[in-house]
C-alpha cells in the first residue's frame, strides 16, 4: 500500500473519538473531511482579506477578487480547462447540472429530442433532466447496467440515436464505484451531434481528470467531496457551449448593462454567477486544490486503489456479505457498497458506529434506479479517501463480524 498515513495529521477531525472509540471515517463519498490547510485558508481570508468581489475600487476588494479568481484558475488547471473563464462557480454538482439542464436544455431541446442517461446515475443527474424533458417535450432514454456493474454498450447505437441532443453520464458511480467508459460514450454522443455532460462528483476528487481526454462538453463537481468547503462547486463548460447557454438566474454581477426593460449579460463565466458568490468557499476550494496538487492526483488514485483492493479482499472473507460493484480495480473507485445477509443497512451502520466508531453511509445513496436494478432497497457503503488506512478497514471488518454475531448469523 502507498503510504499517505502521515497526511492524517493534517485532518483535525480524524483525531476525535466516537462512543469512546477512535473515529473511523468511511463516508468520504458523501463528503470528505478537511485538512487544516483548508480550514486555515478560510479563517485567514476572513481575518485578513475579506470583502465583496468585483465591486469596490479599494485594496481589500481587489485582494478578495484576486483570491476568488485565483481559485477559478486552480480549478481550471485541475481539469485541464483551456482557460479559467471556462469555470463557473456553483454551489455544487447538483447546481452545476441544473445550470446546464435549464440553461442549455430549455433553449436547445425540442419535442422528440432525446436525453440519454445511464441507469447508474445519481438523482442529481436524473431529476433535472426529467424536469427539463417535461418542459420541452424531449424524451429520456437509458443505457442499461450489466451484471458486471458496468454500462451495457450492446445497444449503444440504438439508444444514442440521431434524435439524441444530450448524453449525461457519471464518471464514477457513488454506489458501485464503477467508472463507465466516458470517452467512448462521449465519442458516440458526438457522432450524432449530442452534447456530453459528465457528472464528475466522484471522479475529480479521486483521480486525474482531463476534460479533453474525456471528450466532455460540460463537467460538474463539488468542492466538499475534495477536501474543500461546502457551498462551492464547479461547472466546467467548453467555451463555445457556455457562450450558447442562457443564464439561469438574473441579478447583480451577471450583467454588462441593465435597462428598464432589458439587459445585456456580462461575459462568461460571470453571466452565470448572479449575486454575491461563495467567496470564502472558493478560497477554501483553492486551498484544497493546492493540497491535492501537492499530494499529486496520481498518488491519490494509487492510494485509493490499494485501499479499495485491501477492503475488497478483507470483505470477501466475511460470510453472507455481498459487494455490489466491479472487482476489477482498474475500472472502479473507492465507494464500496455491500449487503450482509438480510441485516438492514441502517442496523449495520448503527452497530458499526456504536461498537467500533466506524462511520458509513446506509440507504439508497440517491440512486434509486440503480438500487432497483440491483434488486435492493438499501445498502451499506464504505468509501475511502487520501486519509483512509488499512487499520480502518480492519475496524470495519471487525464491526461487520460483530453485526453478524448480534443478528445471529454466526
Ligand atoms: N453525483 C454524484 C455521483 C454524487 O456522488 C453526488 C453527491 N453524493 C452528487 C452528484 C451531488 O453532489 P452535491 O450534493 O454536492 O451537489
Amino acid at each position: 500500500m502507498s503510504d499517505l498515513a502521515h497526511l492524517r495529521r493534517d485532518f483535525p477531525l480524524l483525531g476525535r473519538a466516537v462512543h469512546g472509540k477512535p473515529l473511523v471515517y468511511l463516508d468520504s463519498a458523501a463528503s470528505s473531511q478537511k485538512p487544516v490547510q483548508v480550514i486555515d485558508a478560510v479563517a485567514e481570508f476572513y481575518a485578513t482579506s475579506y470583502a465583496n468581489v468585483h465591486r469596490g475600487a479599494y485594496t481589500l476588494s481587489d485582494e478578495a477578487t484576486t483570491a476568488y479568481e485565483g481559485a477559478r484558475a486552480k480549478a481550471a488547471a485541475m481539469v485541464g480547462a483551456a482557460s479559467p473563464t471556462e469555470i463557473v462557480f456553483t454551489s455544487g454538482t447538483t447546481a452545476a447540472i441544473n445550470t446546464v439542464a435549464y440553461g442549455w436544455g430549455l433553449d436547445h431541446l425540442r419535442a422528440g429530442d432525446r436525453i440519454v442517461l445511464t441507469v447508474m446515475e445519481h438523482h442529481s443527474n436524473i431529476v433535472p433532466w426529467q424536469l427539463v424533458a417535461g418542459r420541452t417535450g424531449a424524451e429520456l432514454a437509458y443505457l442499461r447496467v450489466g451484471a458486471d456493474h458496468q454500462v451495457d454498450l450492446t445497444d449503444l447505437e440504438e439508444v444514442i440515436d440521431e434524435r439524441t441532443r444530450i448524453v449525461a453520464v457519471s464518471a464514477m458511480s457513488n454506489v458501485t464505484g464503477t467508472m463507465p467508459p466516458v470517452t467512448q460514450l462521449a465519442a458516440a454522443a458526438h457522432a450524432v451531434g449530442a452534447v456530453v455532460v459528465v457528472d464528475a462528483a466522484q471522479a475529480v476528487p479521486h483521480l486525474p481528470v482531463d476534460v479533453a481526454t474525456l471528450g466532455a462538453d460540460f463537467l460538474a463537481w463539488s468542492g466538499h467531496k475534495m477536501l474543500g468547503p461546502t457551498g462551492i462547486g464547479c461547472l466546467w463548460g467548453r467555451a463555445d457551449r457556455l457562450e450558447e447557454m442562457s443564464p439561469l438566474q438574473g441579478g447583480g454581477e451577471m450583467i454588462s448593462d441593465v435597462g428598464l426593460y432589458e439587459s445585456r449579460w456580462a461575459p462568461v463565466p460571470h453571466k452565470f454567477e448572479a449575486g454575491t458568490p461563495p467567496i470564502a468557499q472558493a478560497v477554501g476550494l483553492g486551498a484544497a486544490i493546492d493540497y491535492l496538487d501537492k499530494v499529486g492526483m496520481d498518488a491519490v488514485r494509487r492510494h485509493e486503489t490499494a485501499i479499495t483492493g485491501y477492503a475488497l479482499d478483507r470483505l470477501a472473507t466475511i460470510p453472507d456479505l455481498t459487494v455490489h460493484g466491479p472487482t476489477d480495480l482498474a475500472v472502479r473507485g473507492g465507494a464500496v457498497s455491500f449487503t450482509l445477509g438480510d441485516i438492514h443497512a441502517h442496523d449495520i451502520a448503527t452497530i458499526l458506529d456504536e461498537e467500533n466508531g466506524v462511520a458509513i453511509r446506509a440507504g439508497h445513496h440517491c440512486a434509486k434506479p440503480l438500487m432497483r436494478h440491483l434488486g435492493l432497497t438499501s445498502a451499506a457503503r464504505a468509501s475511502f479517501y487520501v486519509y483512509t488506512t488499512e487499520d480502518e478497514i480492519d475496524q470495519l471488518v471487525a464491526g461487520l463480524h460483530t453485526a453478524r454475531r448480534i443478528f445471529g448469523l454466526s
